[in-house]
C-alpha cells in the first residue's frame, strides 16, 4: 500500500479561485478592492522569486499589489516610515515586510510596527498572544496552508496524537498552536530533543519544518499517519539540484496513509492563504462578514 499524495497545488487553486470570487464581489457589490502591500529590503534572490510570485498571484485574484523595493543599505528609520505611511492607508488591507531583513534593521521592531488587523503574516507579537489565547487572529499562512490539509483529509481533528518538528516562529510553534486549537495532542520536537525516531513514531499526524533534507526517515513514520512535510531544501543529486523536504519521501510514501509532496504540497499552499488572510483583513477592517467560504475549510 502507498500512501495517498496530497495533491497542494490543487487544493490552493480552490483556494484562491474562491477568494477571487469573493474579491470580485465586494467590488461589484461593495466598491472596495483589497490591497495588499509588500516591503521588500535588499536583494536577496530567493526574496525577490517570492515577492515576484506575492504580486502576480495578488494581482490575478483581483485584489491591489503595491510593492516597495528597497536597497540593501536602507535605514531603520526609513523602512519604519514606509510601514506607517501603510498603516494608515486605508487602500492597503496587509501588509507584509519580506525576511529576512538586512542586519542593520531590528526584525523585531519593525514587525511590531506593523498595524495588527493589517499583519497578514500573523507575526506581530499581539496575532501570536491572540492564536495562542484561541481569539481571532492573523494566521501564519505556511501552518494555515498545513491546517486546511489535514482538515480537508481527516476531518475533524480532536483527540489525535500530532508531533511538529521544527519550533520556529513562522512555522513549528503556529503550527502546534492551531494543532491545540483542534484538540490535538500536540508535541513539539526540535533540535535538542531525545530520541526523535520515537517521538515521531507516535504521530498519527507528522508535520516536518525542520530545514533538514530527508531527516525523517520512513521507519520514523506511524503506519497510517498523515505526513505535512514543510521543508524545502536544495539539494545537488546525480548533478543535479533539486528540492526535497524534510522527510524522506520514497520511504514514507510506502508507510504512510498520506503525504504531501516536495514541490507541489505546502508551498503553494503559502500564498494562497496570503490571499485569504488580506482578504480576511479587508473585511475585519471594514465590517463586513468574513468570507465564510475560505474559513469553513478550518
Ligand atoms: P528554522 O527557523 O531554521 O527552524 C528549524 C527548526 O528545526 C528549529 O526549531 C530547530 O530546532 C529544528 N531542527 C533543526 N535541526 C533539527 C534536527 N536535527 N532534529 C530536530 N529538529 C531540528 O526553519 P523554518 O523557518 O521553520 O523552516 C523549516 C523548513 O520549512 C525549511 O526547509 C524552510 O525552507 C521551509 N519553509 C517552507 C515554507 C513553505 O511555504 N512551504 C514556509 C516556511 C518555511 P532548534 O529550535 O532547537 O534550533
Amino acid at each position: 500500500m502507498t500512501a495517498e499524495i496530497i495533491d497542494g497545488k490543487a487544493f490552493a487553486a480552490g483556494v484562491r479561485a474562491r477568494v477571487a470570487a469573493r474579491v470580485a464581489a465586494l467590488r461589484d457589490g461593495e466598491g472596495i478592492v483589497p490591497g495588499l502591500a509588500v516591503v521588500l529590503v535588499g536583494d536577496d534572490p530567493a526574496s525577490q522569486v517570492y515577492v515576484r510570485n506575492k504580486r502576480k498571484q495578488t494581482v490575478e485574484a483581483g485584489m491591489r499589489s503595491e510593492e516597495i523595493r528597497l536597497g540593501a543599505g536602507t535605514a531603520e528609520s526609513e523602512v519604519l516610515e514606509h510601514v506607517a505611511r501603510l498603516n494608515a492607508d486605508p487602500t492597503i488591507h496587509g501588509i507584509l515586510v519580506q525576511l529576512p531583513l538586512p542586519p542593520q534593521i531590528d526584525t523585531p521592531r519593525v514587525l511590531a510596527a506593523i498595524d495588527p488587523a493589517k499583519d497578514v503574516d500573523g507575526f506581530h507579537v499581539t496575532n501570536v498572544g491572540r492564536l495562542a489565547t484561541g481569539q481571532p487572529a492573523m494566521v501564519p499562512c505556511t501552518p494555515l496552508g498545513c491546517l486546511m490539509l489535514l482538515r480537508d483529509r481527516l476531518g475533524n481533528l480532536a483527540g489525535r496524537e500530532a508531533v511538529v518538528v521544527g519550533r520556529s516562529n513562522i512555522v513549528g510553534k503556529p503550527m502546534a498552536q492551531l494543532l491545540l486549537g483542534e484538540n490535538c495532542t500536540v508535541t513539539v520536537a526540535h533540535s535538542k530533543t531525545r530520541d526523535l525516531a520515537e517521538v515521531c513514531r507516535r504521530a498519527e499526524i507528522l508535520v516536518a519544518a525542520v530545514g533538514r533534507p530527508r531527516l525523517v526517515r520512513g521507519d520514523w513514520i506511524r503506519p497510517g499517519a498523515t505526513v505535512i512535510d514543510v521543508g524545502i531544501n536544495r539539494i545537488e543529486e546525480n548533478g543535479a539540484t533539486r528540492l526535497v523536504g524534510d522527510v524522506d519521501f520514497d520511504a514514507a510514501v510506502q508507510v504512510a496513509g498520506a503525504i504531501t509532496p516536495v514541490p507541489g504540497g505546502v508551498g503553494p499552499m503559502t500564498i494562497a492563504c496570503l490571499l485569504a488572510n488580506t482578504l480576511t483583513a479587508c473585511c475585519r477592517l471594514h465590517g463586513l462578514p468574513e468570507a465564510a467560504e475560505l474559513t469553513a475549510a478550518l
